[in-house]
């Protein structure tokens, strides 16, 4: 039997790919449909996130031509994560399956028909995994994995090499919206809802034109964020380098004793401005973390909307929403 299928894409300036990106999507759908595999009226959410250019206008005119193409636009620039999850909770009733997906044409369409073969074997997500990563520069490739690495050896149970293409089923989009958190990474919410999942390889290609919205300052902050958001880790860190400097502090102690008995106090000025400032710099270190911690508390408790949905176009319109805030 098949499945209502709402491919979920979150754009952020694409107006460079976004027309080679449907034309390609457009055949990859009607080739799903004709093996089967999904509904004649199965979707694409195209989700704007406060373009500056021409992306939203692009999205309105492939929905006036095909009303297979929906357009969701978010009030403002929120962040591919924010996006990705208004797109996911707007599919979430209307799909029997989601597949999210970059706007760039980096993740290969042609996983998509295993995605769903995976789904129908059982499981509610389905992980999307790179296979390589020649194609990435070598600098965009290193950072990547020491992202990986980090996330894990900070005790963040995440996919390695997955980022955000992957298959959620109806029920998976129902766990998902019970996470209300404001931080949010979802590639560390899916495991963590701990469905029946399973992985496919594909081989990630060059974003297809324009340039990547995640450069390494970006990146960094993604991994930090991803980290505090789902490891206290961090936190004990810092407990150990405490005690560690704490040891070394009575060390230093009992030679400063010492050294008084011994009558050779004056000198030792190395050593005292040596350890002022490496006290201070791991002190300052640790409240940054435990701030970063606080911050997020902050954040948590005012539970701000995590998106506010402008318009909606679908099949009944354009719909100005108001009726549903996920
Ligand atoms: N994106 C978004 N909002 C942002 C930044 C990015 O919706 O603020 C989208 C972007 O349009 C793309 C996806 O998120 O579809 C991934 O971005 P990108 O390809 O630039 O990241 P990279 O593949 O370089 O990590
Ligand atoms: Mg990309």
């Amino acid at each position: 039997m098949p499945n209502k299928l709402m491919v979920v894409i979150p754009c952020y300036n694409e107006e460079e790919v976004l027309p080679e990106t449907s034309r390609r999507l457009t055949e990859k759908m009607h080739s799903l449909m004709e093996r089967g595999l999904i509904t004649e009226d199965s979707k694409v959410l195209l989700v704007n996130d406060g373009s500056k250019d021409r992306t939203w206008e692009i999205i309105t005119e492939l929905h006036k031509a095909d009303p297979m193409y929906e357009g969701l636009t978010l009030s403002r620039n929120r962040g591919h994560q924010n996006a990705l999850l208004a797109g996911l909770m707007t599919a979430r009733g209307r799909c029997d399956i989601s597949i999210s997906m970059d706007a760039d044409l980096q993740d290969d369409m042609d996983a998509m028909d295993k995605f769903i073969e995976k789904y129908q074997e059982g499981c509610e997500i389905v992980y999307g995994v790179r296979s390589k990563r020649e194609k990435d520069s070598f600098f965009k490739r290193e950072t990547a994995l020491m992202f990986y690495r980090l996330m894990s050896g900070m005790g963040v149970d995440i996919v390695y090499n997955h980022a955000d293409y992957r298959l959620m089923s109806n029920r998976a989009l129902d766990a998902l919206s019970q996470f209300t958190e404001v931080n949010l990474f979802l590639r560390g919410l899916a495991p963590m809802e701990g469905f029946q999942s399973d992985v496919v390889y594909y081989e990630r290609s060059e974003r297809f034109a324009g340039e990547s919205k995640y450069p390494f300052k970006k990146m960094l902050a993604f991994a930090i964020d991803g980290i505090t958001s789902f490891s206290v880790k961090p936190l004990r860190l810092i407990t150990n380098a405490g005690i560690v400097v704490f040891l070394v502090s009575l060390l230093m102690l009992l030679y400063a004793f010492i050294s008084w008995i011994a009558g050779t106090t004056v000198t030792g000025w190395t050593s005292t401005l040596a350890s002022i400032w490496m006290i201070g710099g791991i002190q300052l270190l640790s409240l940054g973390v435990i701030g970063e911690y606080i911050g997020k508390i902050y954040n948590e408790t005012k539970r701000r909307p995590r998106f506010i949905i402008d318009r909606y176009l679908n099949e009944r319109g354009d719909d100005p929403v108001k009726d549903y805030q996920p």
